[in-house]
């Protein structure tokens, strides 16, 4: 638990009493931020008569921004919130836990205090309660990792509560996998910032010895775990097996927090390993590289495991399909000593939501090229992506359905709003093939996913295994966006309000002559948009017939691919929905350049890249130009309220994909 416990919660919360409880349980030291304020003035209430309340908040972040140990309990002061700079700072090596507490028990609790000068100044500190909560409690909700009822609870409750939360929280580990010892230092260093914990991957240094190692932990920070796999259980060690298990030992020796020794080791090693630990702990893992057995094999592997009695149990697997991370899900239930996750591509969810399903740890990269396992994600992705420090067994998951959903950009914008509008949500790939579509669905339901975003190939192919359409999804026939509600599963198109959401950035819709180049999926939505509201709608496509029959469906005008020259001078709205420009064929453009009049507005619904061939010419042309991102955002924000109920900031989701879209 390397991580500071910050409390916070207004004056009367039970902060003092909680964090010396805490502090005795944990053997750690209290900071608390008001006591360090008067060492710099005192008393407060003489310093507020003569200063002003903005003075002393200057010298609390002052206080705050110096804080710069582990491993304590800071108690807040009620009111450092009120700076989000304060926030930012402790949350970079804490995490907030907000100690919630009625109106009424404040009052009852502080009624005696006569320390507390007016925040206000206008009323008693007794009366003006109501009002400095009000303008608190949205602050408190936004910058709280946790939060905990206080109400009629004795400190023990709310305590123990406290404790729970952390023991249960997952730490994030990066592997080190330097080949020289230098470079090991190095890279230890970078990784200490970063992770919870560290994983020395001895196997791929070297002409490793025990005193380079010994050089190595002694020069450690943070909670180390040594580990030394042999090459025909996919490591690098090319030493004997006595060499191995010496250098184990001497991990052991020199107060290691952490041995991993694999159970494909000679058993009494293991059984001695266990026997010699000291203060060590020992890791017993097992990975499977081909695949991931069923529930009941990896039982009895964890049965196997756990009979050797080590305090930590690994069991990580290969993901050969989606679906494989929900046994890993089923496996990780009830047990609290294990660590388990899938590997591979398919198995990136597993690795994300280990702390809601309780994996003791989650690996990842230092950077992008340092993986010691094929589907680890960085640090850098884990955490400013994925929110992975939030993630917790009440985190609801949310995704991508897609058979190349990592190419997803909502990632990004959803994470990033869930972030900022403190929403224990998680969005991630889940990349499904046409045969897993089924399995997939049925697991969804079972671990009560939240909804889910739905793209190529599934958009038509999922409405047979939901409850429900809505009357626009059914319209279209086409669903881009899921929601569980109530147990039920709720299939809405969000695609259409994006490209019409985007199109009236630029141009009234009403009687304006449309041309919509394509006809697949894309096409669909727009088409439905575009006749929603009035316009008219001429599509065109590479394949007529597929012009012909969308255009007879929704009751618009088709023509053939030859005419297109005739047709982008006679519409006034030119729209591309084919992925004709798309990465990595950014070179061609559906339409050529010379055709473009000014004054015509073009829209591209392709968004990798932002700005492509066609948005290029049309700019060259003076035409006015809608990027394919524009709606992308825009059917982001439908989806995000069906999934939240709550209304993303616009702003934030467009910087988060413009942020990666230009890079
Ligand atoms: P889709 O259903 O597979 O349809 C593809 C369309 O592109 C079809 O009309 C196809 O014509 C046409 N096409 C493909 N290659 C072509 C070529 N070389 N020359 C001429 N036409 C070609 O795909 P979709 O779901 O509609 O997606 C299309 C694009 O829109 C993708 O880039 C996707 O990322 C983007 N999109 C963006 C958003 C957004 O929010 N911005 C939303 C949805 C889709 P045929 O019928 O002749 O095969």
């Amino acid at each position: 638990m390397p991580k500071n416990i910050v409390l916070m919660g207004y004056r009367g919360s039970g902060k003092t009493y909680t964090a010396r409880y805490l502090a005795k349980k944990l053997g750690r030291k209290i900071i608390s931020t008001d006591k360090e304020i008067k060492k710099k003035i005192c008393p407060i209430k003489d310093f507020i008569e003569k200063n002003d309340w903005e003075k002393f908040r200057e010298i609390e972040s002052e206080v705050i921004r110096n804080i710069n140990e582990n491993n304590l309990i800071i108690d807040c002061g009620g009111g450092f919130v009120e700076r989000e700079r304060n926030v930012e700072s402790l949350k970079k090596n804490g995490i907030i836990i907000w100690l919630k507490t009625s109106h009424e028990q404040i009052r009852k609790r502080i009624r005696d205090s006569e320390e507390r000068p007016s925040l206000t100044g206008k009323k008693s500190f007794l009366d003006e309660i109501e009002e400095v909560l009000q303008k608190r409690t949205p602050l408190y909700k936004k910058a709280a990792d946790y939060e905990i009822d206080t109400d009629n609870k004795p400190v023990e409750q709310v305590g123990n509560e406290i404790l729970k939360l952390i023991k249960m929280k997952t730490e994030v580990c990066i592997p080190i996998i330097a080949k020289t010892s230098e470079q090991a230092v190095k890279d230890l260093k970078q990784a200490e910032k970063l992770a919870d914990l560290v994983e020395l991957r001895i196997d791929f240094i070297k002409n490793i010895d025990e005193n380079k190692l010994e050089k190595l932990v002694k020069s450690k920070n943070k909670k180390i775990i040594v580990t030394c796999r042999p090459k025909n259980l996919c490591g690098n060690f090319g030493g004997s097996e006595k060499e191995r298990i010496n250098l184990l030992e001497k991990a052991i020796e020199i107060e290691s927090d952490f041995i991993d020794i694999e159970i494909e080791s000679d058993k009494k090693i293991i059984k001695k390993i266990i026997e010699k630990k000291n203060n060590s702990k020992i890791i017993v893992s097992h990975h499977n590289l081909k695949e991931t057995p069923s529930l009941k094999e990896l039982n009895d592997k964890y049965n196997e495991i756990e009979k050797l009695n080590p305090d930590l149990v690994k069991i990580v697997t290969t993901a050969k399909s989606i679906n494989d991370n929900f046994i890993i899900f089923s496996l990780l239930r009830g047990k609290d000593d294990l660590i388990a996750f899938c590997m591979g591509i398919r198995g990136q969810i597993s690795r994300i939501l280990a702390p809601k399903y309780g994996s003791k740890i989650t690996f990842a990269s230092l950077k992008e090229g340092k993986e010691s396992a094929s589907g680890q994600m960085s640090i850098e992705e884990m955490k400013n992506v994925y929110n992975i420090d939030l993630i917790n067994d009440k985190t609801k998951a949310v995704g991508v359905i897609g058979e190349f959903a990592e190419n997803s950009m909502s990632k990004y914008m959803h994470n990033a709003s869930f972030r900022e509008k403190r929403l224990n949500f998680a969005y991630m790939p889940f990349k499904v093939r046409e045969q897993e579509l089924r399995k997939f669905i049925k697991n969804f339901r079972k671990f009560n996913f939240r909804g889910s975003s739905v793209t190529i190939p599934h958009k038509v192919a999922v409405i047979k295994h939901i409850d429900k359409i809505d009357g626009t999804a059914k319209q279209i026939g086409a669903v881009n966006t899921i929601v569980s509600s109530n147990g039920k599963l709720i299939g809405y198109n969000t695609d259409y309000y994006g490209a019409v959401e985007a199109l009236k950035e630029k141009t009234n819709l009403k009687n304006k002559k449309a041309l919509v180049v394509g006809a697949g999926g894309g096409a669909r939505a727009v088409v439905y948009g575009l006749k929603k509201e009035n316009s008219s709608v001429t599509i065109i496509n590479r394949t007529t017939e597929k012009a012909r029959i969308l255009a007879k469906e929704f009751n618009v005008k088709f023509d053939g691919m030859e005419n297109i020259k005739q047709l982008v001078k006679n519409n006034e709205i030119i729209i591309n929905t084919t992925s004709v420009g798309m990465t990595p064929n950014t070179s061609e453009s559906i339409i050529n350049g010379s055709d473009l009049i000014k004054g015509k507005i073009v829209m591209d619904i392709v968004y990798k890249p932002a700005e492509t061939k066609l948005i290029k010419q049309a700019r060259k042309a003076k035409c006015s130009v809608i990027t394919g991102d524009r709606m992308l955002i825009y059917q982001a924000i439908r989806q995000f309220k069906l999934w939240t109920g709550q209304e993303p900031d616009f702003r934030l989701m467009e910087k988060a994909i413009l942020s990666v879209l230009n890079n």
